[in-house]
């Protein structure tokens, strides 16, 4: 199977769905990763942004290279600067049509604390159907099928419509998510620590165990959680894509 997942960030997919990237790659699947920006400004200890961009490049590689996936797409937008437009939703489907996925993962477009979120969410959304629409020119040739779709988790559930309807149990790669995550030197404790007060670290080790308690099965320690996109159109039996 080949799986395409999709992050905003250079730590949105190793934070929110490592575990489940790293299950996929263990049973064979491919992995294809997007990081549509390139996180310049996610650091308040460098004195550039081309300075902390090309840490954040080189550490989301080393990551993607633990999570073995096929390869990491790049699109180097400016963090907290990419838009709507026809250049980027150009883009986007190549990225489609490029790793030609059974299954697509993507950053929940509704309205998370962070506009490149909702706009590469939004971004992926398009690019699943009109990947496949063979006037639209671009690199790659248009893709045959439209994939089921899953949003990884927003920033925050409080303030978001997400309801997750999906659970992938990763506590037989949770040590392993560990090491990839912390591929994040700069934002693992640096950034959340310097800028919210908070190391994002403890952030997703907490998501993952409150999901874990909310399937209450027995020996499922940790879990990442993800919520079908629910639109036109559905992919019927689209949990079988899931590890
Ligand atoms: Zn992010």
């Amino acid at each position: 199977m080949r799986v395409l997942a999709i992050g905003a960030h250079p730590d949105d997919l190793e934070f929110r769905m490592a575990g489940t990237l790293r299950l996929y790659v263990e049973r064979g699947d491919e992995v294809y990763m997007v990081v549509s920006t390139n996180g310049n400004i996610g650091s308040t200890r460098h004195e550039t942004k081309a300075e902390i961009g090309a840490i954040r490049h080189k550490e989301a590689q080393v990551a993607a290279d633990k999570i073995g996936a096929k390869e990491l797409m790049w699109l180097d937008y400016d963090d907290e600067f990419i838009f709507d437009t026809e250049e980027t939703r150009l883009r986007m489907i190549d990225c489609v049509r490029k790793a030609r996925p059974d299954v697509m993962f993507a950053p929940p477009y509704m309205r998370d604390y962070n506009p490149d979120h909702d706009i590469t969410g939004y971004l992926a959304f398009i690019a699943r159907i009109n990947a496949g629409i063979p006037l639209i020119k671009t690199d790659y040739p248009p893709t045959t099928k439209i994939p089921p779709m899953f949003f990884w988790i927003p920033g925050g559930m409080s303030y978001t419509n997400f309801a997750p309807d999906h659970f992938v149990d990763i506590t037989s790669v949770w040590e392993k998510k560990l090491e990839i995550a912390r591929c994040h030197r700069s934002q693992f404790e640096d950034w959340g620590g310097d800028f919210f007060g908070y190391a994002l670290s403890k952030k997703f080790e907490a998501e993952n165990r409150y999901f874990a308690s909310q399937c209450g099965t027995p020996g499922v320690e940790f879990v990442e959680a993800f919520m079908n996109q629910r639109t036109f159109p559905m992919v019927a039996g689209a949990y079988k894509f899931l590890p």
